[in-house]
């Protein structure tokens, strides 16, 4: 078979699979219906409002090829998906937990965390960050950060809309930008939140934060403040 030949041969066998997902989907009563029950194919002239797209959720009964038409539509992520980390601070009270103790930037492989403790107007250490860095173009996702963290303080975030058009700057973000709410954690990862294990981590962390609390206000240094709760990624 010349080599024209096998090309023309080829995708006419991928257009016949192609037709038939279909034609099996429309035997099965779902041709008109996107795979997983996202759009209706009457609806794809309809564009949603943003923040209200459909979302998709693929499973094991329908077989039509379909492409998610992002950012209209966006596939779950899982809860365990993770991308940056991020700084919780406690939604009662604003607080931030970490204590600027420097172990996630030691255990973090390539270091890209560095930060600078808060001192009180008399120059004593005061447990919190004063400057907290993570250089986002460097991190590698291990997560190793929020696993060693003794505090509960850094977690790993979903959010993987992070392109922008400026490679330097932007991208080592510093405190304000890495603050999210214990209420966005619990939004973005529910089974954890829930967990006995972090139950009880947190029970611990709490009272090591009013002992830090302390010894801030001891120090005349308020907290540093948090930024508005972040809405989860859209999944
Ligand atoms: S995030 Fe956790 S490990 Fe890192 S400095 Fe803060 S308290 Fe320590
Ligand atoms: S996820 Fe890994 S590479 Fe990224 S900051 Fe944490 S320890 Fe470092």
């Amino acid at each position: 078979m010349g080599m024209g030949t096998g090309v023309i041969r080829g995708h006419a066998i991928t257009l016949r699979r192609f037709l038939l997902t279909f034609w099996r989907d429309a035997r099965q009563g779902r041709g008109l219906k996107r795979r997983g029950g996202g759009h209706g194919l009457l609806d794809f002239f309809r564009k949603p409002e943003r923040g209200s797209e459909p979302t998709i959720t693929q499973d094991f009964r329908t077989d039509g090829l379909f492409t998610v038409e992002y950012p209209d539509e966006r596939l779950p992520v899982y809860e365990r998906f993770r991308v940056l980390p991020v700084l919780v601070y406690d939604t009662e009270d604003g607080n931030v937990r970490c204590t600027s103790c420097n172990i996630c930037a030691r255990v973090c492989p390539p270091q890209c965390i560095w930060m600078t403790q808060a001192r009180s107007p008399k120059g004593t250490v005061v447990p919190l960050p004063e400057d907290f860095y993570i250089d986002m173009d460097v991190c590698m996702n291990c997560g190793l950060c929020s696993e060693y963290c003794p505090f509960d303080a850094i977690k790993m975030d979903q959010n993987f809309e992070l392109s922008n058009y400026e490679r330097h700057q932007s991208h080592i973000y510093g405190l304000q930008d890495l603050l999210v709410s214990s209420e966005y954690y619990a939004k973005t990862h529910p089974e954890a939140w829930s967990s006995s294990e972090e139950a009880t981590e947190r029970g611990k962390v709490a009272k090591k934060k009013d002992q830090r609390l302390q010894k801030a206000l001891a120090a005349g240094r308020s907290t540093p403040a948090a930024k508005p709760a972040p809405q989860p990624a859209k999944a």
